[in-house]
């Protein structure tokens, strides 16, 4: 069934296996296209845009990602967990005679908010989103970690510094999209590899350097086999690592990634049936993205452990019959919700913990058959939750997601915007908000960081270094300078903000093309837009050449 996108227009398929989990758990058809929809739930999130800013309860001086301006108390996170208040107080009935948005948006502007997401972890200061973590800092989705610092999904990780979309790792650093790698360093695409720098699409490496599209391959340098003595004594003279040298390397792996590279129509291992890109683990799955170990799944981004469910995002499980929901975790048939745990057979919630039949409610605990943060009795519940449906039937709002205008965030303050870039113009002449972002002054007299690693000292944490590229100062902690002394790389160069923005920037566009694979002629869906024709390849031709090419590294045009 053909659909028009009631946001942007695009006309886009339901196919009849879609229309049926709908039907099986009584939700409307969509009528925003799945990328539309996407939007919505991640405007609703802000990882990165952090402020201080006094608890509206204690006072205290408190980190949020809730800016002064926004409408609702924030309250420090162990006061907000204590029964020091109640989120039943800000409890209304039903007003059939208005919209529902209008009238939970009234109640979201009341009920007080944690101030940052951050779930049976410890000492993980200056992250967000942060569940089952130990000792991290500034990791922004950060999920089953112990010592990790700087990144961007970084999940069941250890000692990984500076990475983006990093699973299942350890001392790596300056990864984009890196699963069981050890002791790697600036690579890309690469599973289980240990103790190389600069790989790219590289599986089950050892000791490798500069390499791309290599599987089980040792001492080899920009993809040609030397002895174990001629690996050591080049890296011996690489090492220290100097910025210049980082930069010539990453521009020659890069030039030659280009020209020489085989691409699979998508990156991922261990799956079955699947469409999308960076897949684990998994089983008919259609334009799934970041997905790992997810089963009959469609539409879902930034997913672990979550099966039988339809547009989900950041959200690392256990997840089943779910739609249409950001970051939900222990949960089962909740539905265009946000930030729900432990919960089920909920809709249109936010932030609510062990509840059960909740709708339209936000900041509830232990709670069920709730409306609006009201209790009523169970057939009440039912009675009016099947009257609050029509009602929304009427006014059009039944089957969405919470609007954009609505989120608490302006869109470039919201991850939205790294994933959906858009010009302050676009975004206000859609009805959303942007926020000026009060950028502080540049620190004209700071040094930059050393060149080398041995030329750190014991000071280096007490000075301020200006970053490179933005002139913004930043600092660098002692665990960092920990790390980068043990695997001999120098100290960043550029603020935290840059050294992310340049990280995102490497992946593409989550968006499926149809493309024709190189050897076999086959069609193909793939994220892979810019990759030469010559050079894309369907997953079983791409298993074929790579396989081909364990015994003799894979050479130029071979
Ligand atoms: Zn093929």
């Amino acid at each position: 069934m053909k659909k028009r996108c009631r946001q942007s227009g695009v006309e886009f398929e339901i196919s009849p296996e879609e229309a049926q989990f709908y039907e099986s758990l009584e939700l409307p058809l969509p009528r925003l296209c799945p990328e539309e929809r996407q939007r919505r739930r991640i405007a609703y999130r802000n990882f990165r845009t952090l402020c201080y800013r006094p608890c509206d309860a204690t006072q205290k001086r408190i980190l949020s990602m809730y800016s002064q301006d926004c409408p609702f108390p924030v309250y420090e996170t162990n006061y907000w967990w204590s029964d020091a208040w109640s989120a039943f107080d800000y409890g209304r009935a039903i007003d059939f005679q208005r919209p529902f948005f209008e009238q939970y948006q009234a109640l979201a502007a009341a009920v007080p908010r944690f101030p940052i997401m951050n779930l049976q972890s410890e000492n993980c200061g200056y992250s967000n989103f942060v569940f089952r973590a130990k000792d991290c800092y500034l990791v922004f989705g950060c999920v089953d970690n112990d010592s990790c610092m700087y990144g961007h999904i970084v999940w069941e990780s250890e000692n990984c510094v500076d990475n983006l979309y990093v699973y299942r790792s350890q001392w790596c650093s300056n990864c984009v999209d890196c699963v069981e790698c050890y002791d790697v360093h600036y690579s890309f695409e690469s599973t289980g590899c240990t103790e190389s720098y600069f790989l790219y699409d590289c599986r089950s490496c050892s000791n490798c350097f500069g390499c791309w599209n290599l599987r089980g391959a040792q001492y080899c340098l920009f993809n040609q086999q030397f002895s174990r003595e001629e690996y050591k004594q080049s890296m011996q003279q690489m090492f220290p690592m100097t910025w210049e040298k980082i930069e010539y390397v990453s521009g020659l792996l890069e030039e030659r990634r280009r020209a020489e590279c085989v691409v699979p129509e998508h990156f991922g291992l261990k799956n079955e049936d699947v469409s999308g890109n960076h897949i684990y683990e998994s089983k008919n799955l259609e334009n799934c993205w970041d997905a790992k170990v997810l089963e009959n799944c469609r539409h879902c981004y930034t997913v672990l452990n979550t099966n039988n469910s339809h547009d989900i995002s950041f959200t690392a499980g256990p997840v089943q019959f779910c739609a249409d929901v950001l970051t939900v975790t222990g949960c089962e048939r909740v539905f265009y919700s946000h930030m729900l745990s432990n919960c089920s057979d909920s809709y249109l919630s936010e932030f609510c913990f062990n509840c059960r039949d909740v709708f339209g409610c936000i900041g509830l605990r232990n709670a069920q058959y709730c409306i609006f943060n009201k209790q009523y009795s169970k057939d009440d519940y039912f009675a009016l939750r099947k009257r609050l449906i029509a009602h929304m039937e009427q006014t059009e709002e039944w089957g969405e997601f919470f609007p954009i205008k609505d989120s608490p965030f302006a869109y470039n303050e919201s991850i939205v915007n790294e994933y959906y870039p858009l010009t302050k113009q676009e975004a206000q002449s859609l009805g959303w908000r942007w926020k000026e972002r009060n950028v502080p002054s540049a620190v004209p007299a700071a040094e930059s960081a050393p060149k080398t690693i041995n030329e750190a000292d014991s000071e280096t944490c007490k000075r301020v270094f200006k970053c490179q590229k933005s002139g913004q100062a930043y600092k660098v902690i002692p665990q960092e300078l920990d790390f980068y002394r043990r695997i001999g790389l120098p100290l960043p160069s550029y603020c935290p903000d840059v050294r992310h923005e340049q990280r995102m920037n490497l992946r593409s566009a989550r968006r499926l093309e149809p493309r024709t694979c190189a050897k076999c002629k086959g069609a193909i869906l793939t994220a892979h837009t810019e990759t030469a024709e010559t050079k894309l390849l369907c997953q079983d031709c791409y298993q074929n050449v790579l396989h081909a090419s364990i015994d003799t590294p894979l050479r130029a045009n071979d």
